[in-house]
């Protein structure tokens, strides 16, 4: 990637494009639910339940390749006061014949299955595809990196790409700029999931903190970058990613010749 920033700096910046994998399945979830559907469709399941937040990614891609597959989607979805009709992407979903569930938030914390979901020969995926499979996955991300990197920075949602390239890449420093509050959360997962964080950080610096409200300052940040480099960003998860980044070289937190790579997770839908 070129800047002049960059050059000012004396750091070489890359950036690996799993945005341009599928429009809709982009990213680190095509990695993840990849294992997911051969297992699905090696053991003839019934069908498929997972979870997810009424704007998630993952439920996105993941309805969107049942569609194609014909395999039948169940949804648990966050939030019991929504409808299929809340936003677009639920009603999307739902005009592709998924079956949409609302439950409460309480409910949701326990990933209660409804009753009225027949689990029998149904494949569970956990929330954000996340599991000990989820990180397997990012096995073949790593291959595809042949380069030695001095660091590598990827957006955490669950952690599954984080831990991932950190299990997989061990010279390289895996930097995760978290999105979310969840920093404990994304802890223990590293903890029950990767033995240490010997080349792992964790920036929680730069989570936002206007709940709800709009961040016209990383809103404007995604459209200058994408006038720049061509590339799209989101807000929540690459747009913060690069935002920070750029913050960190500001700062001065790379030594010259240090060859950095960033991770576009994808996501714009
Ligand atoms: C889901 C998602 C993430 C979060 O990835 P994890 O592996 O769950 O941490 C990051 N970026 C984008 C674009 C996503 O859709």
């Amino acid at each position: 990637m070129e800047d002049e920033l960059f050059e000012q700096k004396k750091i070489q910046v890359f950036i690996k494009r799993d945005d341009l994998i599928h429009p809709i399945v982009s990213g680190n979830k095509w990695r993840k639910l990849k294992e997911y559907l051969l297992i699905a469709q090696k053991e003839q399941v019934k069908g498929i339940i997972s979870f997810g937040g009424a704007y998630s990614n993952h439920i996105y891609a993941l309805a969107f390749v049942c569609k194609e597959l014909e395999i039948p989607l169940h949804l648990i979805i966050r939030g019991e006061e929504l409808s299929a009709h809340s936003n677009q992407y639920l009603s999307e979903i739902n005009s592709w014949g998924i079956h949409l569930h609302f439950i409460s938030r309480e409910a949701y914390r326990n990933k209660n299955i409804p009753n009225e979901i027949n689990q029998i020969d149904h494949l569970i995926i956990p929330e954000g595809g996340f599991s000990k499979m989820g990180i397997e996955s990012m096995k073949g991300l790593s291959s595809e990196l042949k380069d030695p990197f001095d660091y590598i920075f990827t957006a955490v949602g669950t952690g599954t790409s984080l831990i991932g390239l950190a299990q997989y890449l061990p010279k390289s420093i895996i930097c995760g700029i978290l999105s979310l509050s969840n920093k404990l959360e994304i802890e223990k997962n590293i903890n029950d999931f990767h033995s240490n964080m010997a080349n792992l950080i964790l920036f929680d610096q730069f989570i936002e903190k206007k709940y709800g409200k709009k961040n016209t300052e990383l809103e404007e940040f995604c459209i200058q970058f994408k006038k720049k480099h061509k590339i799209s960003i989101e807000p929540i998860y690459t747009g913060l990613l690069l935002k920070s980044f750029y913050q960190l070289v500001e700062e001065n937190y790379f030594q010259p010749n240090n060859k950095i790579l960033i991770y576009h997770s994808g996501g714009i839908k």
